[in-house]
């Protein structure tokens, strides 16, 4: 393939690159941005690999069915609960992509034009190799935390601000180092700074607690994405530049839009310096505390007599899988003509969009769901409020209690409905490990089980 057909190429794949994106930011059109993004992708890996640089085939095919079949199979398997995970580990596997990248561009021997040629190759190779080492270990660390196999909780080690920049520094300084040193002191530099950087990746995350996990994984994706175009750099691939430049941004502005929507400010998550309240149990009222129960039967009676229902989904809604239960509920009730919507907070579940995933799979209109702004100010006027498997982001404690961890953080405000039914299967926390003093207000009513069998008993009995 000409290199002018190539250029051509990858234009017309960053064209669908952008589409895919300005899609995806829609429900309505999420669908055809997919589209748009899995054609562009299958231009640019045609157009790479038919283009005059690539020439070991045989090794290429090899890789591209392994990985390609590995990929596939385990996108198939994993639960929608799992995604977040899914999507912490993709980010370390283009870490640690950089990383090799750039590790081998150094070994690979390279001819210069003039020696600011060979500056501007040595600070790619420095960069990518630092953003990469980052995104690799810190990813794992996500992905770890995520599944739970590293506890939740911010490590917390003496001067560990200090500790970041002290790696940092020492990082710069290997750098200067390594642009003046002969081929194989500059190795052994890139290498001390390789381990630095894994390191940094691994106590960035690992200071960071649970409730701020979500802006985390946003943020790594964000650092892929630079790493991917540090990559593009070191390999002369203007595709691999644009496309990382895309992600990068794309995920510094989803990290920026939930930092706002958690109340923290988008620098300390860049220094990763926060989140230092989790796994604490605080609320305002010390007083007795006493739940009322309540029974599916007494539910689907709240129901049929109100006029306005909310449904507030959440993480549980997803274990539980009661999606399918929740939409027939809800087109049982617009039957009834009661006017039924849903209010999904931004952080809702394990991952952004969560929750408007498993709606739209249900087949839920795009119109009957809001945002939680828009819902907020019509929760005074609804007769019942369903919390559906959601904890955290129901919490009234982050706009009432100053001692809250969560304190700040913008929630749905459920309890200002006239009754709001919390569907939980146990008194357990949710992710950021905080007591919920919503479960003991006068007009809360708690409908233990998992949610998709209570579902489905408020249905049998609204049937009734
Ligand atoms: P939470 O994790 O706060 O609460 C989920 C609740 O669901 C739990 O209290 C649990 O209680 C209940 N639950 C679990 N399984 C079931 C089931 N089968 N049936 C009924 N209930 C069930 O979830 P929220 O959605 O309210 O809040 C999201 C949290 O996750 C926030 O803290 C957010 O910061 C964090 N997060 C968000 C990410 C994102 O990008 N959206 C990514 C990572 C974290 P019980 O065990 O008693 O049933």
């Amino acid at each position: 393939m000409s290199e002018g057909v190539l250029t051509a190429a990858y234009i017309g794949a960053s064209v669908l690159f952008i589409l895919s994106l300005s899609g995806l930011s829609n429900q309505e059109t999420a669908q055809r941005g997919n589209w748009f993004g899995i054609i562009g992708m299958a231009v640019a890996i045609l157009a790479t690999v038919l283009s005059e640089s690539v020439t070991g085939y045989g090794v290429l095919a090899v890789v591209i069915v392994v990985g390609g079949s590995i990929g596939f199979v385990l996108a198939k398997r994993v639960e929608m609960t799992e995604m977040p995970e899914l999507v912490a580990v993709l980010h370390s596997f283009v870490g640690l992509a950089a990383v090799l990248v750039g590790i081998s561009s150094f070994l690979g021997a390279e001819t210069f034009n003039s020696v600011a040629e060979q500056v501007i190759h040595e600070v790619e190779i420095f960069l990518g190799v630092f953003i990469g080492g980052v995104t690799f270990t810190g990813s794992i660390i996500a992905f770890g935390k995520l599944r739970g196999s590293i506890a939740s909780k911010p490590l917390m080690l003496p001067a560990r601000h200090w500790l970041n920049l002290g790696i940092v520094i020492a990082s710069v300084v290997l750098g200067v180092m390594f642009s003046n040193a002969e081929h194989d002191s500059a190795l052994t530099y890139l290498i001390t700074m390789t381990v630095l950087s894994f390191l940094l990746g691994m106590h960035l995350v690992m200071g960071i607690g649970g409730a701020d996990m979500p802006v985390v994984v946003s943020m790594l994706n964000s650092y892929s994405g630079w790493a991917a175009a540090a990559t593009g750099f070191m390999l002369s691939n203007d595709l691999l530049i644009v496309v990382g430049a895309l992600v990068g941004s794309s995920g510094a502005i989803l990290s920026y839009i939930m930092c706002r929507a958690m109340n923290r400010s988008f620098v300390s998550v860049i220094l990763g310096g926060f989140g230092q309240g989790t796994s604490v149990s605080s609320t305002a009222d010390d007083g007795p505390k006493e739940t009322v129960s309540t029974t599916a039967d007494e539910v689907a009676g709240m129901l049929a007599d109100a006029s306005e229902v909310v449904i507030v989904p959440g993480y549980g809604m997803a274990v539980a899988q009661a999606q399918n239960t929740v939409y027939d509920i809800t087109r049982l009730l617009k039957d009834k003509g009661i006017n039924v919507r849903f209010g999904i907070h931004p952080v809702a579940g394990r991952l952004p969009g969560h929750m408007n995933v498993l709606l739209a799979e249900a087949k839920v209109p795009y119109d009957i769901v809001l945002e939680m702004d828009e819902i907020n100010e019509d929760l005074p006027e609804t007769d019942v409020v369903l919390v559906i498997g959601a904890n955290d982001i129901v919490n009234p404690g982050a706009s009432e209690d100053p001692g809250s961890p969560i304190y700040g953080m913008p929630v749905l405000e459920v309890w200002k409905g006239k009754t709001a039914v919390v569907l939980k299967r146990s008194m357990a926390t949710g992710y950021a490990g905080v007591d919920n003093p919503l479960f003991y207000k006068e007009n809360t009513r708690m409908l233990f089980g998992d949610a998709r069998d209570t579902m489905g008993d408020v249905l049998s009995a609204l049937k009734k």
